[in-house]
């Protein structure tokens, strides 16, 4: 049984809701588990967002959303109740997820649901050649500054197979130095993707980057299910 609804209270307090949306319009990361969770039944969408949304109090201020993919994959539904519960409980700020196609649309999150609105983007390492050839995130930029354009929020992938120590400390590096926020997660693989995982990364990392659990903007999910949904 999956939990999708959380509280974060140790940092960036807020309240975390796993909503179900349609498929990725990508889908074809090979670390992503995430289609498992899709749905193109919006009525099971909307099921879920009022039982999940009827959940949130309000009570932290800030509410992130989560659908296992860019919030631009929940339909106009659930957009709207979205909306409304912002609006009843009082939640000032707003945290979600946007793949890289969706990157000239951004603005447009913020502007409906009329509050301060972060947007991750994932962009799991600045290694062009692993980002896009063993990630196959299709995701194509120059320089770290064409991603912080667009946001001050994003995620990076630590411990799969290709990954050097320098790679991780300049990923590590370049968040600290142009991004607020981060989220870095220690990959957890699923059955299709055994193959990329990288023990050894991840432990250096483990152990090198400890610190970071301290640092109070970036978070490291040492679990996939640190943030108490999924
Ligand atoms: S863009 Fe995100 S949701 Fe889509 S396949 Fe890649 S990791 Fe999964």
């Amino acid at each position: 049984m999956m939990e999708r609804y959380a509280r974060i209270t140790r940092k960036l307090p807020r309240e975390i809701v796993l909503l179900r949306g349609r498929p990725c319009i990508w889908g074809r990361c090979t670390f992503c588990d995430y289609v498992e969770d899709n749905t193109t039944d919006e009525a099971v969408m909307v099921q879920v967002a009022d039982e999940v949304l009827g959940r949130v109090t309000g009570g932290l201020g800030c509410l992130e959303v989560l659908n296992s993919g860019s919030i631009q994959e929940l339909p106009p539904a659930i957009w709207k109740r979205l909306r409304n519960r912002i609006r009843q409980t009082g939640i000032r700020e707003l945290i979600c997820e946007s793949y890289w196609a969706y990157r000239e649309r951004l603005d447009e999150v913020g502007r409906y649901f009329g509050i301060p609105t972060r947007i991750k983007i994932g962009v799991e390492t600045f290694d062009a050649h692993l980002r896009n050839d063993v990630l196959n995130k299709a995701m194509l930029f120059d320089e770290p500054a064409d991603v912080a354009r667009l946001t001050d929020s994003i995620c990076l992938l630590v411990g799969f197979r290709g990954q050097t120590r320098e790679i991780v400390r300049r990923d590590i590096e370049i968040l600290l130095s142009r991004f607020r926020y981060g989220c870095i997660n220690l990959f957890t693989p699923n059955t299709r993707s055994a193959a990329l995982l990288d023990e050894d990364i991840k432990a250096w990392f483990r152990q090198e980057y400890a610190w970071l659990d301290d640092h109070p903007t970036i978070e490291v999910l040492w679990q996939n299910t640190d943030f108490g949904v999924g």
